[in-house]
């Protein structure tokens, strides 16, 4: 199928306007698109309406507040990128960004977009679970805030309900100089899905492991996360060899499926080795 079924298309004028219209049936952000239109012309999604957000700068922000970066769920890719505040914080950001996809699809393809679509090999889920992100969601009722890390409830399905978007991600800033944080990514080409990735976020007192963040997308990992090697790092040294073991634990507990892109054996293979390279570089960054 290369052509969508028929749809109705109504343009946002204020967030109180698209509440409004998401509050009826059948109505469907409009974000980017760059997801929502191919599974139109596939047939796999098939909304009776399109409430256009394009139009509502007021989530178009990325911007640093009370000890927090918060990123308006409008901003592209490209702003993430282009963000200063957000990649002098959280390398992890810009690392991931370079490999998301490509200029186009980067210069139009909205944060926001990019969690509610909630596709397994998505990189910024991965990214926003390792450094503890949360989402803030809003309805005519209010905003409530819900952790990145209960965000997604399975394959293409998120807690945002019918007559809510996801409005803003905030993450909180850690105390400079303590904190590092890198992504690693393997792709067949340049701008395609990972085969795997890894994210790593690690907060040093001293040489002691304080708090880890591992994010991995594309290897079935419940929430993105490696919770269990997350957990082997808390209190360790941050030494090569706690990093291969945590690396290994990770290996050990995600999910992956054999499909075009590797077998099972291979994609584990990937998670030791991009899970010891992001905690590596994370380290490295946090000790610089
Ligand atoms: C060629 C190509 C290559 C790609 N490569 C990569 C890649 O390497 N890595 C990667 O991570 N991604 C990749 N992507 C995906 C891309 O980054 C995201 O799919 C895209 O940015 C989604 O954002 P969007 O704004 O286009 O969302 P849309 O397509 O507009 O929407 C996606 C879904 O989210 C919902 N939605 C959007 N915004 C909101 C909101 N604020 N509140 C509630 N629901 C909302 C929509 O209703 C829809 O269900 C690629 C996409 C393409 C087309």
């Amino acid at each position: 199928m290369q052509v969508p079924a028929h749809v109705e298309y109504e343009r946002a004028t204020s967030v109180e306007h698209a509440l409004t219209l998401l509050g009826r049936p059948d109505h469907r952000v409009l974000a980017g698109g760059h997801s929502l239109i191919p599974m139109m012309k596939l047939r796999l999604a098939q909304p009776g309406v399109l409430v256009d957000i394009n139009g509502l700068a007021e989530l178009g922000y990325i911007r640093l507040d009370g000890g927090q970066l918060r990123i308006g769920a409008l901003a592209r890719h490209a702003d993430l990128l282009d963000s200063a505040a957000a990649g002098g914080h959280f390398p992890i950001f810009h690392d991931a960004e370079r490999v998301v996809a490509d200029p186009i699809v980067r210069l139009w393809g909205t944060i926001g977009g990019s969690l509610c679509q909630a596709d397994p090999s998505e990189d910024l889920s991965a990214v926003f679970a390792a450094v503890r992100a949360t989402a803030v969601i809003r309805g005519q009722h209010g905003d409530r805030e819900v952790p990145v890390r209960e965000f997604h409830l399975g394959p293409y399905e998120t807690v945002v309900g019918p007559g809510e978007l996801l409005a803003e991600i905030r993450v909180p800033v850690p105390a400079r100089g303590r904190t590092g944080s890198a992504y690693e990514k393997v792709a067949r080409r340049v701008g395609d899905w990972s085969v795997a990735a890894a994210g790593a976020v690690l907060q040093l007192d001293q040489q002691t492991i304080e708090q880890a963040g591992i994010g991995l997308t594309a290897v079935g990992a419940e929430h993105f996360v490696a919770a269990e090697a997350e957990d082997f790092l808390r209190g360790q040294p941050a030494t090569e060899q706690n990093f291969k073991t945590a690396a290994r634990i990770a290996a050990e507990h995600c999910h992956p499926v054999a499909d075009q892109r590797g077998p099972e054996d291979y994609k584990r293979h990937l998670v030791a080795e991009l899970t010891t390279r992001a905690l590596r570089r994370a380290v490295a960054r946090a000790t610089a």
